[in-house]
């Protein structure tokens, strides 16, 4: 296992064909404030701690953060989210993994005020306005969503055009069509988002399997997506209830996929916290790349493909962010 001796980046073997699940671990050990949350937790009440995500969760990010080599920190994780069947010897993936485990999260753990705590750390609250397009009247729900789900187009795409979209009204018809309580039937109607908060981690999804016929199609086309953005551009995405100031965000972590729907490979480029520095952690195999290298993510034919972008909110008290370099 190759660990970095300056930084302590440590590879996570491939067992039982866990690279989705290696390349999610990577990003959450990554999301430092997450470990920082789970290190809180007491865990002295918890039985069956064999079948508790959350638990062997915590453990494993503490190995991985640790300076003492622990061969395969990451088995005894594997072994539970097995139990709770998030299955090995299985290709994941990997948004479907990082719910399960956010689910998780909230039903495992008994300290229920952490457990919010950790939801807070990804919690987009949305306003969604459903509009009845035969009588005009407006339904608004709140709700929220762990990550952007994002549509992508099947030539070029950017990071800012795919967000745009995504708060751009839909028209839901036919079987889309909702129940109108005005009309007392189900209606065509037209839907759209509006930001209520946004969270200090952003997790962005980009939708690249897309089924058809019975079988799952993958979208190699290319989405680029900038290091820092700010929300604030996003012109149509907020609520007249939105109140947060500063919409600044950086990434510091891309969880990658290459090959097909069918036959797949996982790895993360995870930013590291102390040198700042960008590594490519492809199961044991972990190196210092440059961002450069992340931007060969964007995807293509044949090339390696973001998947999900996960970006942390700079805060005001931080200062300004140093000058990253290749
Ligand atoms: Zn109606």
């Amino acid at each position: 296992m190759y660990r970095d001796p300056r930084y302590g980046m440590r590879g996570l073997s491939n067992y039982y064909l866990s690279c989705c699940v290696n390349s999610l671990l990577q990003t959450l050990s990554s999301t430092w404030e997450l470990a920082d949350l789970l290190k809180k937790w007491d865990t002295a009440g918890v039985r069956a701690d064999s079948q508790n995500v959350p638990l062997q969760l915590k453990r494993t990010l503490a190995a991985m953060g640790s300076d003492c080599p622990q061969r395969a920190p990451h088995h005894d994780f594997l072994h539970c989210l097995d139990r709770n069947s998030v299955r090995l010897h299985t290709q994941h993936d990997a948004d479907e993994v990082f719910l399960a485990v956010m689910n998780f999260i909230q039903q495992q753990m008994d300290d229920k005020s952490l457990a919010l705590e950790i939801l807070n750390l990804y919690k987009i609250s949305v306003e969604t306005h459903l509009q009845c397009l035969r009588c005009s009247s407006i339904q608004t729900l709140t709700s929220y969503l762990l990550s952007l789900s994002l549509h992508i187009k099947e030539d070029r795409n950017s990071l800012e055009g795919c967000m745009n979209s995504f708060f751009e009204p839909q028209d839901l018809t036919g079987i889309n069509c909702c129940f109108c309580p005005q009309c007392g039937t189900k209606t065509p109607s037209k839907q759209g988002f509006k930001l209520l908060t946004l969270p200090p981690i952003l997790c962005i999804h980009l939708k690249r399997f897309r089924n058809s016929r019975g079988y799952t199609q993958k979208l190699d086309c290319e989405v680029t997506f900038p290091e820092t953005f700010d929300f604030l551009e996003t012109k149509e995405a907020f609520s007249t209830h939105f109140a947060q100031n500063d919409c600044r965000y950086t990434l510091y972590a891309v969880v990658v996929h290459s090959g097909s729907a069918m036959f797949g490979h996982y790895t993360a480029y995870v930013r590291h916290r102390m040198n700042r520095a960008w590594y490519h952690a492809d199961d044991s195999y972990v190196h210092q790349v440059s961002w450069e290298d992340v931007q060969r993510t964007y995807g293509g034919r044949y090339r390696e493909t973001a998947y999900i972008l996960m970006y942390r909110r700079a805060l005001k008290e931080e200062g300004p962010q140093p000058e990253f370099s290749g």
